[in-house]
């Protein structure tokens, strides 16, 4: 007799295990794999035990789930001993309802009893056996509880043998046995449900008789299948806790008290969008702006000096500008928004540390997987709060291709803290008091825009399939301060790292591109340098969101490719040309921006926040989409979605804007 060991990660498979055989026991690995495998007899028989790996699903996508199904559904195993963690059923009987439906007979041991007895969690194991019609017997591998009983009923041959089990609705269970009759093998129920999830591994057994009745049933759901059979699942073990699993309010972790709330069925959401909003509006609101008049002042003060200390050593004119049009200008006018990227950077690093990040992105999956998004697409998106570039590397977790391939073309559309300047500085000047209105209004257009172009692009362009996403949940922490300064330590630095490169050379080279005409005469009316002509060139581009023809904010906007904070330090240089360089303000009072308005000022925001991102975020995607077209496609796609958008908010703003 053979017995297969199956249960998630950390359900104590290796602890019982242990305890079932001694010494009995072989470690070698599954045949061309580094996956560990075990095999032993259980004391004082003749019963062959393995220990397969950890698992959550009998789906095919990670390399332990492929192990572990052809296992089960090639080898000749007589039993399954199915272990799972009394203290997360939910989890646990996922994959239970999938080995349920091999035809080999499983025996349930319900794991860490001693953990559940202590958390008051209590077991109707009745109603359990029946509803999953299975012998179900309540252990503790580490305590060594009731292992002796368990190995009885084993011997005994004494248990349930899980004849059927009616967890899916009408339409579909009719479909399966349907399905059933066609396939000829031993496991039919289960290759009947692997089929209608057009799993591709059992791709070899459909026929044009079982592929018609597939598509029929996809017709009559009109979503995709997969998905159905995983809502159903999780509709039928709900349905079973509510019967049979009675947690005590009282004996509850902290943990549980506070998913109660944050991750309630109806406060999630709203309590994460509050907390997203009050983030962004201590960063971009009141406090934020008040930072960025004090570096403002500073930035003013070095100006002064170095005007003054260089005309005292008789300077050449155009060598003051150079410093202090061009360098001091363009780098400070990004060193204002440092405080607020630190608040920013501050709070999210918060998030993450005491948890809530994870479990949120774990209580969105359902969420995101409508949208054809995984769960996992969160932390990119969050990442991307901060930067691109890491969070475009950080989508390398997503498991599905089709669903990582979205996630990185949709990532650079979160305002990263590059766009925070534009974002301020528009914000501040055009809507005052309601700056973090505006702000917050920006990134649910984008979290909007981003679930849009998902739903699309899953129905029109990739028509893929879903995976399913099950991340082990961290406990809530207090956050770790250590971590915290760190984290945000690392990603200031890298900012100011690019401000004084990048950002230095380009606002050098903006600088002298303003300052010059091609017959290189230095002193020139702003309307005849290099940089006006150019901007020239591109102005039409930008007239239907603008109402105006500017040169200016063109070339402002194309400068966001070489970094997005260049587009304000371009600004900032433009316009100091005719004024005084210090306060970010002065920017639309100066002749050549001051044509814009409240809608122009939401639609080149709303332009520049959608385009295509930074040449450093450019380059991530061409590395993590693997090929230079498909990085075309998106960096495409991305601008066109920008130009619609910012068109349609300019033009939209103006009727109202004619209208009041
Ligand atoms: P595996 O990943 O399924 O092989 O799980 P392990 O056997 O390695 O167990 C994971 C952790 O859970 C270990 O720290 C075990 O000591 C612990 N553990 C296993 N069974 C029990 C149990 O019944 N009660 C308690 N409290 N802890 C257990
Ligand atoms: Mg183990």
């Amino acid at each position: 007799m053979r017995i297969a060991l199956v249960g998630n990660q950390n359900s104590g498979k290796t602890t019982l295990f242990n305890l079932l055989t001694g010494t009995n026991q072989k470690v070698g690995n599954w045949p061309g794999v580094t996956v560990e495998r075990k095999v032993g007899f259980i004391r004082n028989t003749d019963f062959e035990i393995i220990d397969l790996p950890g698992i959550y699903s009998l789906s095919p996508y990670t390399l332990e789930e492929n192990i572990s199904r052809n296992f089960l559904f090639e080898e000749q195993v007589d039993l399954i001993l199915n272990i799972i963690d009394a203290t997360s059923i939910e989890r646990s009987l996922y994959l239970t309802t999938q080995l349920l439906e091999l035809k080999i007979p499983v025996i349930i041991a319900l794991n860490m009893m001693d953990i559940a007895d202590k958390r008051g969690i209590k077991f109707d194991l009745g109603t359990l056996e029946k509803r999953l019609d299975t012998t179900i017997l309540p252990i503790s591998a580490l305590k060594k509880t009731n292992v002796f009983n368990l190995i009885q009923t084993i011997k005994q041959g004494d248990y349930r043998r899980n004849l059927y089990q009616h967890i899916y609705d009408h339409d579909l269970e009719n479909v399966i046995s349907e399905l059933e009759e066609s396939v000829d093998t031993k496991h039919s129920r289960f290759l009947a449900v692997k089929m209608i999830e057009r799993d591709p591994l059992f791709i070899s057994h459909a026929t044009e008789e079982t592929d018609f009745i597939i598509d029929d049933l996809e017709k009559k759901y009109y979503r995709d299948l997969e998905q159905i059979v995983a809502d159903e699942r999780y509709r039928y073990i709900e349905m079973i806790r509510d019967e049979a699993v009675e947690a005590k309010r009282d004996m509850m972790t902290t943990t549980d008290h506070l998913d109660q709330i944050f991750l309630n069925r109806y406060l999630a959401i709203p309590i994460f969008m509050v907390i997203m909003f009050g983030i962004y509006y201590l960063a971009a609101g009141p406090i934020g702006s008040w930072t960025v008049d004090m570096v403002g002042t500073g930035v003013e003060f070095v100006s002064e000096w170095m005007t003054n200390f260089l005309t005292n050593v008789n300077a050449s004119p155009w060598s003051i500008s150079l410093v202090v049009d061009g360098m001091i200008a363009g780098v400070g006018a990004i060193l204002n928004f440092l405080p607020q990227l630190i608040i920013l950077f501050l709070l999210i690093s918060v998030l993450e540390t005491t948890g809530y990040m994870a479990r949120i992105s774990f209580f969105l999956d359902r969420v995101f997987q409508k949208v054809g998004l995984s769960g996992k697409s969160l932390i990119p998106f969050i990442i991307g709060s901060g930067c691109s570039v890491p969070a475009i590397m950080s989508a390398r977790t997503i498991n599905d291709e089709t669903e990582k391939k979205m996630t990185i073309m949709l990532t650079p559309f979160i305002p990263c803290s590059a766009k925070l300047p534009i974002i301020t500085l528009f914000a501040g000047y055009f809507f005052g008091d309601r700056s973090g209105f505006i702000s917050a209004s920006l990134y649910f257009l984008a979290i909007f825009i981003i679930l849009l172009s998902a739903y699309v692009m899953k129905n029109v362009l990739f028509k893929g399939k879903t995976s399913s996403f099950i991340l082990e949940l961290p406990e809530y922490k207090l956050p770790s301060l250590r971590y915290v300064i760190y984290d945000v330590f690392s990603k200031a630095w890298s900012f100011i790292v690019r401000a004084g490169s990048v950002i230095l050379v380009a606002s050098i080279i903006i600088w002298f591109l303003l300052s010059f005409d091609f017959r290189m005469t230095y002193g020139i009316a702003v309307d005849d340098s290099m940089l006006a002509w150019l901007g020239k060139l591109i102005s039409w581009i930008f007239y239907p969101m603008l109402g105006e023809m500017s040169w200016a904010a063109s070339i402002s906007a194309i400068q966001g490719l070489v970094a997005k904070e260049q587009v304000v330090g371009s600004m900032a240089i433009i316009a100091g040309y005719t004024s005084d360089v210090s306060e970010a303000r002065f920017i639309f009072t100066s002749g050549i921006f001051g044509f814009f308005t409240a809608s122009s000022a939401y639609a080149f925001m709303v332009f520049n926040l959608f385009s295509a991102p930074c040449f450093g975020a450019i380059g991530a995607m061409r590395q993590e989409l693997g090929t230079t077209k498909r990085m075309w496609k998106a960096v495409l796609f991305q601008t066109g979605i920008a130009w619609v958008l910012a068109v349609l908010v300019f033009q939209v703003g103006r009727l109202i804007e004619v209208i009041l």
